[in-house]
């Protein structure tokens, strides 16, 4: 067992602890541990600690918790932390705005910082991160706690193929090998002629595991079979992890990459705020992401009354790190869309899961006519018809007051011309079983953009046309 963790915090755990290769978990107490007593016996001690911490170190928090009139004296079990107010990324980039470049949230000196990442800013003012050194301690034994339940053993050698960069999620994948006693390829993404040489390398090395995003290592196995490779053969991957992107947790992009590759495709991930832990992950039995409660506490609110859902329901996504020194989001409103059970897994963790995965961010979510579209639901449809390639672009156009789909795909190079107009038809007929009408446009293979990170696949030129009739 490692140390125990239920009384002090922040948690510190022993470094040297690694199970038993033949374990099937990192800790059975707490990950096996029914959930009732988990809630009273870890779950709140941790949580009562991150919010004194926070209360105390971060003016952010205080403030905004004395406007709202919460006591923490008052909060005694998980349901009194309902009383917390939700954070949003907007008051994030605000208070950023007002005290930069962290914020007033930083609860640590400068000098403790060990690391700075932050968001890509290709929406506004890029978010700054900074993590403290006890926290990086804490990042690696979670993720080594959670990728040993997909099967990462001290005996696999991880190809880490995503950008190390700001972006975080590389190096939470990197430290978490790390602790684990794995081994690490750190080979990054997005350099010119890197996706060629990765081949290679991978031909050479026959790395057991891949880091990524899904867009990549689709991409990857496109330009692997063009240059004569067989993934299946020549890469040879046990497991395939994935997070950044939603697709892994979408049935036929599973499927496929399972198929390309050989190996099992692992979902994981959440949102950049709450990474780098990496605590919605599916176990190796891929029944849809666990939700690690004893690392970050996840709730699934109603959109609209933003009251806590029971089990079997749909609803947005709320986070609360429990062990965060720096920069803790807590009851941070994430708002991805999913649907929770807490029904068993076959690997016997009691955690509840989300067996769809996050099947809509509500960044990504358009409402066309009326109806809301989810573009993981046009990507399963697209992934599951044989004749469709991997890239396609979803264009929402406004042709007068008419909001009009068009779903751009490609088809593969096999698929014959004579066959084009009813493999339209068939992806068409398909969508509208969903409730969408669509215009279909067949693209020949190759013709679309390719991405070596997240796929930009959903593109509304509403607000354009708009402007134009305005200007006009
Ligand atoms: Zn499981």
């Amino acid at each position: 067992m490692p140390a125990n963790q239920f009384e002090k915090w922040p948690p510190e755990y022993d470094q040297s602890y690694i199970p038993s290769p033949d374990s099937e978990y990192w800790n059975r107490e707490i990950e096996t541990m029914d959930p009732v007593e988990r809630d009273k016996k870890v779950i709140l001690p941790k949580l009562l600690g991150q919010l004194r911490w926070a209360y105390d170190n971060s003016e952010f928090y205080r403030k905004k918790w004395d406007k709202a009139k919460v006591n923490l004296r008052d909060i005694r079990s998980l349901a009194d932390f309902e009383q917390i107010p939700f954070v949003t990324k907007d008051e994030i980039r605000q208070d950023q705005k007002e005290h930069p470049p962290f914020g007033s949230n930083l609860c640590v000196p400068r000098k403790d910082i060990a690391r700075i990442h932050g968001t890509s800013g290709t929406t506004g003012k890029p978010t700054a991160f900074g993590i403290g050194k006890g926290d990086i301690a804490r990042i690696a034994e979670a993720h080594a706690r959670i990728m040993w339940s997909f099967g990462m053993r001290p005996d696999d050698s991880v190809f880490i193929g995503s950008f190390f960069s700001l972006y975080m999620g590389s190096w939470g994948a990197l430290l978490g090998v790390e602790r684990l006693g794995a081994t690490a390829f750190p080979f990054g993404a997005g350099v010119p002629g890197q996706t060629d040489r990765a081949m290679e390398w991978m031909k050479e090395i026959r790395p057991t595991m891949f880091y990524g995003t899904p867009s990549y290592s689709l991409y990857l196995a496109e330009r692997a079979l063009a240059r004569g490779f067989d993934p299946l053969k020549d890469f040879g991957f046990r497991v395939l992890f994935f997070s950044g992107e939603p697709g892994a947790g979408v049935p036929s992009t599973k499927k496929r990459i399972e198929d390309t590759y050989g190996g099992i495709c692992i979902d994981s991930g959440s949102t950049a705020e709450m990474s780098p832990w990496m605590t919605d992950c599916e176990c190796r039995f891929r029944q849809g992401m666990h939700l690690w409660q004893d690392i970050v506490y996840a709730e699934l609110v109603d959109r609209e009354t933003r009251k806590r859902l029971p089990y079997k329901s749909e609803g947005v996504t709320v986070y609360t790190h429990l062990e965060r020194t720096t920069q803790p989001m807590i009851r941070f409103w994430a708002g991805d869309i999913s649907y929770w059970v807490d029904d068993p897994c076959p690997c016997g963790r009691t955690y509840p899961r989300f067996p769809k995965g996050i099947y809509g961010r509500a960044d990504d979510m358009f409402v066309v006519r009326g109806e809301n579209v989810y573009p993981s639901a046009i990507e399963n449809v697209i992934r599951g018809i044989k004749g469709f390639g991997d890239e396609f672009r979803i264009v929402i156009t406004r042709e007068k007051t008419m909001d009009e789909l068009i779903v751009q795909a490609e088809y593969t190079h096999d698929v014959d011309v004579a066959q084009i107009p009813e493999l339209k038809a068939k992806l068409e007929g398909e969508l509208r079983n969903l409730g969408l009408r669509t215009i279909v446009e067949m693209m020949k293979s190759g013709s679309l953009e390719r991405t070596q990170f997240k796929a930009r696949r959903a593109i509304d030129k509403r607000d354009l046309y708009d402007e134009i009739v305005k200007k006009g």
